[in-house]
């Protein structure tokens, strides 16, 4: 025994050792030593709606939810969600059985990865995935399975999910079907009929599916986001994840939540209880607030981000970029191999120096590294004043 600070072994365990440090982190250390425009993490710069706000100063003052609120999420919550879910989807859901508040989605993502799965069963993901998907299967013991999304093939279209190869990744150990749609960081909208073919394997090989839909309000152009859960036979398989985050811009409250039928919800729940057992009091109050706000709020969100998607689109393009156009999300994925260059790592580390800019490097989002490395993300729910300027320096490259 050679103690505590015995070097020779690493102290982060094998299951998480490939996951050291987030490429956030690293671009966003590099964006402030730099003075770069920071288009890495998506986050947007402006707050979201005033009375939102004043709900979460109003709660705080009052004392509602300072001390530990119920396991599940505040009652007023988790009405507010199965309303949401039953007048944009027609959806229904108990809000005492089947909706659970957790600390955003990120953790929702996480309890019903660790309460839903065994050790050494199978998780197809849509590849790029979200940073935290890849972490969490291992931390449950899962074994992921990347089905690839690739580019039509005339150029810089929208990225695609090849319906033949998800069906051929499935076999008699996969447990579950991990989706994102709208998908970070493509930008791609799953239509409704990619929907029920996903839908249809899933009942026909009688899989779960985990759907992250942080994006459902933020879809572009004549793009529809559809619930997978909507989908016949889908209700009582589908675990359905959403969060204040990105709709209502309050990234930093981490209000989450899952709609599903009473079995997996208490699965679910009975994980969560034991990651953060519960959080963000004060905020769940505002968030209930924030979704009884009329659809007029989100319509106008969702115009004035598609213009800002078409205001950096159009700076990219200028500057010589691929632009895949997203039909939804915060993200722009752009092709760099136009501008003579192949490693979006190596790119996105020189950016900052180069031009002043800050882009995360798609490849971290594969593990099939070679196939991300020439694309490069970079986020627009930021000002136009800071989009325009971003635009400005892209110039030179
Ligand atoms: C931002 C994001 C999340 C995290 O949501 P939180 O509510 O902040 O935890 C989850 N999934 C995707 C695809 C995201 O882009």
């Amino acid at each position: 025994m050679s103690g505590m600070t015995d070097s020779a072994r690493p102290f982060l365990n094998r299951r998480l050792a490939e996951f050291g440090t987030t490429i956030f982190a690293e671009m966003s250390a590099l964006a402030v030593r730099t003075g770069a425009i920071n288009l890495g993490q998506g986050f947007p710069d402006t707050d979201g709606p005033e009375e939102v706000r004043e709900a979460a100063v109003r709660a705080l003052r009052d004392g509602r939810g300072n001390q530990y609120p119920p396991g599940p999420g505040i009652p007023e919550l988790r009405a507010a969600v199965a309303d949401h879910q039953r007048r944009h989807y027609a959806l229904s859901y108990d809000p005492d059985t089947e909706v659970l508040v957790t600390a955003g989605a990120t953790e929702a993502v996480a309890a019903a990865l660790l309460a839903l799965l065994e050790p050494g069963d199978e998780v197809i993901a849509l590849e790029p995935y979200y940073d935290s998907y890849a972490a969490c299967i291992a931390m449950a013991g899962g074994t992921r399975v990347p089905v690839t999304l690739r580019p039509s093939a005339e150029g810089h279209g929208p990225f695609r999910l090849d319906l033949d190869e998800l069906r051929d990744a499935v076999t008699d150990r996969t447990r579950l079907l991990l989706i994102n749609t709208p998908h970070n960081p493509t930008g791609t909208v799953l239509t409704r009929e990619e929907l029920a073919a996903v839908a249809e394997l899933a009942v026909e090989r009688d899989l779960l599916v985990v759907t992250d839909e942080v994006y459902e309000h933020l879809v572009f152009d004549d793009a529809e986001h559809a619930p997978l859960a909507t989908f016949p036979g889908m209700r009582e398989r589908t675990v359905t994840i959403s969060s204040a985050g990105k709709t209502y811009s309050f990234t930093g409250w981490k209000v989450g939540w899952v709609t599903a039928a009473p079995a997996l919800l208490t699965a679910v729940r009975s994980a969560k209880q034991y990651l953060t057992f519960v959080s963000a009091g004060p905020f769940q109050y505002a968030v209930a607030e924030a979704l009884a706000l009329p659809d007029s709020y989100v319509a106008a969100f969702r115009k004035e981000l598609q213009a800002k998607r078409d205001l950096l689109a159009a700076g990219l393009a200028e500057a010589g970029f691929g632009v895949h156009r997203p039909a939804g999300t915060y993200f722009i994925t752009t092709d760099i191999r136009p501008l003579g260059h192949s490693d979006g790592f190596a790119f996105c580390r020189a950016l900052p120096e180069r031009a002043g800019v800050v882009a995360v490097p798609n490849a971290v989002f594969y593990d099939h590294r070679e196939t991300g490395a020439p694309f490069v993300r970079f986020a627009f729910c930021k000002r136009d004043d800071v989009l325009r300027e971003a635009a400005g320096r892209l110039r030179v490259l």
